[in-house]
């Protein structure tokens, strides 16, 4: 399997997977954190942001247990993946995606004791996780608003609620057998240039066959505050997005 879909992306050397699943945690995914870890190092990218699917979504993780106890688990990969991370010059950055009967969203930037110390998020309303989110310094990213599946009952848009749109999700792009569903992230970039906001891309990666997704920043990134201060006040030239074939600003302008 063809694991080396990276575009160089003149300017853009740092390149970063904003959407990734492990098993550990994500009930759909099929491989551990530390092997998505090895497998985007080995790819060339710069690091990776692990979003697993939450209490909300698809977790592996029991939702019976006690707020930290999820918390622990749910986040164990993460530190896993990290670890080999630090000893590998491989940045792995916490994050997770929220899900609310099939509507997702990417959440950035929330530091994981503070959400030990704020459980209210667990059975927030997509208005009210707006608020915490923003509350603990992160942001909100509608991920892949107009996905068409099975776990979707409808689209729903949350306009006022979200920081950013994921505009370009490339496993909506046919490549290693996934369908032709680029439409969906048409849909989804006109929707963010109509708002004015700012777009993210991703992978929504499941497992090591990767498919080359992502945002490219010219410098490297300091932490997940970092991506989220460079996301908050973006500017179009100051990353670029990629699906593994092409390239967009952070506008949502195709290149
Ligand atoms: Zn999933
Ligand atoms: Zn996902």
């Amino acid at each position: 399997m063809e694991n080396k879909r990276i575009l160089s992306i003149p300017g853009y050397g740092y390149m970063y997977e904003t959407h990734s699943h492990s098993k550990e945690s994500s009930a759909c995914a099929r491989d551990s954190a530390v092997d998505m870890a090895k497998a985007h190092k080995t790819a060339g990218y710069t690091g990776m942001i692990l979003t697993n699917h939450n209490w909300g979504g698809n977790t592996s993780v029991s939702r019976e247990l006690s707020w930290s106890d999820f918390l622990d688990a749910f986040f164990e990969p993460y530190y896993l993946a990290k670890r080999w991370g630090d000893d590998n010059d491989f940045q792995v950055f916490p994050g997770y995606e929220a899900g609310y009967n099939g509507t997702e969203f990417l959440i950035y930037g929330l530091d994981i004791k503070w959400m030990h110390d704020h459980p209210e998020i667990r059975d927030a309303s997509v208005e009210e996780q707006f608020e915490i989110v923003h509350a603990g310094g992160g942001i909100v990213v509608h991920a892949h608003p107009f996905r068409e599946a099975f776990y979707i009952k409808e689209i729903r848009l949350y306009p006022e609620y979200i920081d950013a749109v994921e505009g370009v999700n490339a496993a909506h792009c046919p490549y290693n057998g996934l369908p032709d569903n680029t439409d969906f992230n048409v849909k989804a970039l006109d929707y963010a240039q109509r708002l004015g906001k700012v777009i993210t891309g991703g992978s929504d990666i499941h497992n090591v066959n990767l498919i080359g997704g992502g945002m490219a920043f010219p410098r490297k990134l300091k932490n997940i505050n970092d991506f989220v201060s460079v996301l908050k006040c973006a500017g179009a030239d100051d990353y670029r997005v990629t699906d593994g074939t092409r390239v967009w600003d952070a506008c949502g302008g195709r290149l």
